[in-house]
């Protein structure tokens, strides 16, 4: 990542998986491509005043940690039945005030060919997009006038124009870029470990934390390790001065010195040895960095909110610190299981509030802090945005609104089922119900 073309109406930084090149469920690294995308598009002549801001994902797996479908272009890299490489691409998604999930407009686009693809949507964005109106300028404004099908028709049809410029990608180009991000020297090692086995089976506090923040890597012995941002008390996603020259020292020793961001707001130390596991998770836990948190409910994404945000309609951080606080019994925890809980101070949607499992935005209502909680948001493939329950809540509440909601998929979930799969089966009804059964809240 780079600052180049902050905040400017243009293409902005390009994400990916932050297990990119070390996933089991790969079908292509995707930084080769992203990194391709980013030095075309910086400085791009032609696309450095477009009517608003652009975000590009690009994801190589197969199960999505891109959100993908909530940006302005997603990349979805694909293998062919006869083996070739190609990708899926959707445009139109995004959160803020209109919040939308992407439409794919083109199943199988043979990949030295993106360049010349997001080129011709880009040239169908700059020409027709809304320059006269802030709010309605993003492309998914666009995609949802002209209709996601004449969107493609356009595209298809610059695409058809330009599809052997120059911009097609060639073996020494793919070569050159994917020189940077070649693996690391990876120590050749068995599977399994006798002793990690043993400290799994002795310390119930480790085997947890593996169990939540430790995830599969395709290297033989190694492993990801997801470094927790989400302690109870600490605003989620912040790290001191201190804790990051810890963590550096965390990376050196045991990832071959690099460290990654995830937009769960965690970090990620992408190449450990599974024999240094045990080592590591004593030593993360002392720099309060193992709270093993990773997709349950206090794993909270939270934007700055009001303490720090002069956008911000209410607070954000002091919502999740208690929301934590009321669920800091880690058996409770971790029987409620996956929940994904998105925190904004305002509508800007930087807490992703719209995909949270539980979403909640500060509203301002006559000079007050108020919070709107919507559910049945999710990300990934399976994308939805979330729906508001009913009228807002004072700060004071939410700990206890967050605690119906959660009773309420407890006494009504399936076996194994996930708390948004609950929502998704009965809808919003039964949850409506329980949070609002006491009080009669503000409208
Ligand atoms: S969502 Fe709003 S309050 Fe939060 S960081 Fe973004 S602009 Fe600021």
């Amino acid at each position: 990542m780079h600052a180049i073309q902050t905040s400017g109406n243009c293409v902005r930084n390009i994400t990916a998986d932050h297990f990119a090149g070390i996933a089991p469920d790969e079908v292509i690294d995707p930084r080769p491509l992203a990194e391709i995308l980013r030095q075309w598009s910086t400085f791009h002549p032609e696309f450095n005043y477009l009517p608003r801001k652009f975000k590009i994902a690009i994801n190589g797996a197969t199960a999505d940690r891109t959100a993908l479908l909530l940006h302005d272009i997603g990349l979805l890299a694909l293998r062919s039945d006869d083996g070739e490489i190609g990708i899926r691409v959707s445009v139109g998604g995004g959160m803020g005030r209109t919040p939308m999930i992407g439409h794919v407009i083109r199943e199988f686009l043979p990949w030295r060919q993106v360049l010349n693809y997001v080129e011709a949507i880009l040239r169908v964005y700059n020409l027709h997009g809304r320059r006269d109106n802030l709010w309605k300028a993003r492309i998914k404004i666009l995609v949802k006038a002209l209709g996601a099908q004449e969107f493609a028709r356009q595209v298809e049809e610059e695409f058809e124009a330009t599809k052997d410029s120059p911009s097609v990608i060639t073996d020494e180009e793919f070569a050159r870029v994917a020189a940077f991000f070649k693996p690391p020297r990876y120590a050749k090692l068995p599977e399994g470990d006798p002793e990690l086995e043993r400290n799994l089976a002795d310390s119930r506090a480790f085997s947890r934390w593996v169990e939540r923040n430790v995830h599969p890597h395709r290297q033989p012995g190694y492993a990801a390790v997801t470094l927790s941002l989400k302690k109870t008390g600490a605003p989620p996603g912040d790290a001191t001065s201190g804790q990051m020259e810890f963590v550096a020292d965390l990376a050196d020793r045991y990832s071959f010195g690099e460290l990654r961001v995830s937009h769960e707001q965690n970090l990620i130390l992408a190449d450990v040895r599974r024999s240094d596991l045990f080592r590591l998770w004593l030593e993360a836990k002392s720099g309060g960095l193992a709270t093993p948190n990773v997709g349950l409910l206090t794993n909270i994404i939270a934007c700055p909110g009001g303490d720090f945000c002069s956008l911000a309609n209410a607070k954000s951080i002091p919502i999740a610190e208690a929301i934590q606080h009321r669920f800091d019994d880690l058996d409770y925890l971790h029987d409620i299981g996956e929940l994904d809980l998105n925190i904004s101070g305002c509508m800007n949607s930087c807490g992703h509030h719209h995909i949270g499992h539980i979403g909640i935005l500060g509203v301002d209502k006559n000079g007050a802090e108020w919070y709107q909680v919507s559910i049945g948001g999710a990300q990934g493939d399976n994308a939805s945005l979330g729906h508001v329950i009913g009228p807002s809540f004072a700060a004071a509440e939410m700990p206890d609104v967050v605690s119906r909601l959660v009773e309420t998929y407890i006494d009504l979930r399936h076996p194994d089922e996930r708390f948004v799969d609950t929502v998704h089966r009965l809808g919003i009804a039964p949850f409506k119900a329980r949070v609002y059964r006491e009080e009669a809240y503000a409208a």
